[in-house]
């Protein structure tokens, strides 16, 4: 099946009348190494994966998935392309495409056929439950993504994604507490994921050619993720306490904190225990340093706490002094 270097494609998006569009994050890969070293990176195992793609394009990656994988389901939002892609793999496989618009899709009812092609978008599409995740994904989608990947995260089954991100965006993942970086993402990130970059990719691979250098990364599940730990089972709850803080990241803890529970009466009764913590700074004395202070740990501990209202969370704070 074909992969089309920048010479074929060219020529290929005209005979389709696709006109790529960089503000919809259609990069075309046009490296067969790149794509080669993706596929060679998910390791498939062609008995047992069930494989989600993001963003599949014309199929660069997508034809290699079909081939390997167990069954694939392959997430597009552009129409035109979508339908290129099942009438051409139509030819190989038994494969069926859908429009998905806002209904829950039964991913039970395609037993039978190898690959799944999705026209939608993959913030909205309920995802199906699959054991990799891929993609040389559309960047402006790429916080949601990360974001709907950890609260998703299917720990009996999930084993790992491959994605192509942004440089500078693989460093807010990884970003150090209190670093410039540091952001709601990498507080997210830090509590449930490890995440390798594994190769640098320069703009030159792709067509059109981005303004930013690119990199493939690796995502597993950190222990935190196992069924019974707290981190997993208050999963949600840590991903809302983060939405509600994070925009004060520069502001002292207390004043975060206040700032979210203000004028939010749900928030203000799911984290009630907070109450007892901003009343009293002589006594919880770490709420006067800054929130971006603050690890991945140390915050999700502080949401248990305001959650629950357990004491015993809020020691190490006490222990060290500030
Ligand atoms: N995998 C292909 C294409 C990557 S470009 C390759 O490597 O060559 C990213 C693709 O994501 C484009 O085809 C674009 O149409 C699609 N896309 C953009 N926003 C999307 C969204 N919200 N949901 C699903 N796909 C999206």
């Amino acid at each position: 099946m074909p992969f089309y270097s920048k010479n074929q494609l060219l020529p290929k998006l005209r005979e389709l009348n696709i006109h790529l569009d960089k503000k919809r994050g259609q990069c075309y890969l046009v490296d067969e190494n790149i794509a080669n070293f993706i596929i060679k990176e998910v390791e498939i195992d062609e008995d047992k994966d069930f494989i989600l793609e993001i963003g599949s394009g014309l199929g660069t990656l997508s034809d290699s998935l079909i081939k390997r994988g167990k069954k694939v389901y392959l997430i597009d939002n552009d129409e035109k392309i979508t339908k290129f892609l099942y009438n051409h793999l139509k030819l190989y496989y038994k494969v069926d495409l859908i429009n998905y618009s806002s209904e829950q899709i039964d991913f039970e009812q395609f037993s039978d056929v190898k690959g799944i092609i999705i026209n939608g978008d993959a913030i909205k599409i309920p995802f199906p439950v699959v054991t990799k995740i891929v993609g040389n994904i559309p960047y402006q989608i790429s916080a949601p993504l990360i974001f709907k990947i950890i609260d998703s995260w299917n720990i009996n089954k999930l084993i790992k994604c491959i994605l192509m991100v942004q440089d500078d965006f693989a460093n807010r993942l990884i970003a150090k507490v209190n670093s410039k970086n540091y952001s709601r993402i990498s507080a997210a990130v830090g509590l449930y994921l490890n995440i390798k970059k594994i190769k640098i990719v320069p703009s030159s691979c792709f067509f059109p050619r981005p303004h930013v250098t690119s990199v493939i990364i690796e995502l597993t599940a950190k222990n935190s993720l196992m069924t019974d730990s707290p981190e997993n089972l208050y999963r949600k709850d840590y991903l809302s306490f983060l939405r509600g803080v994070f925009p004060f990241k520069n502001k002292s803890l207390r004043n975060a904190i206040s700032f979210f529970l203000k004028n939010n009466e749900d928030a203000a009764n799911q984290f009630k225990y907070f109450n007892e913590i901003i009343k009293n700074p002589e006594k919880f004395t770490f709420i006067n340093r800054k929130l971006r202070r603050f690890s991945p740990q140390q915050l999700f501990n502080l949401m248990l706490y305001g959650s629950t209202g357990k004491n015993e969370i809020l020691q190490e704070f006490e222990l060290d002094g500030s």
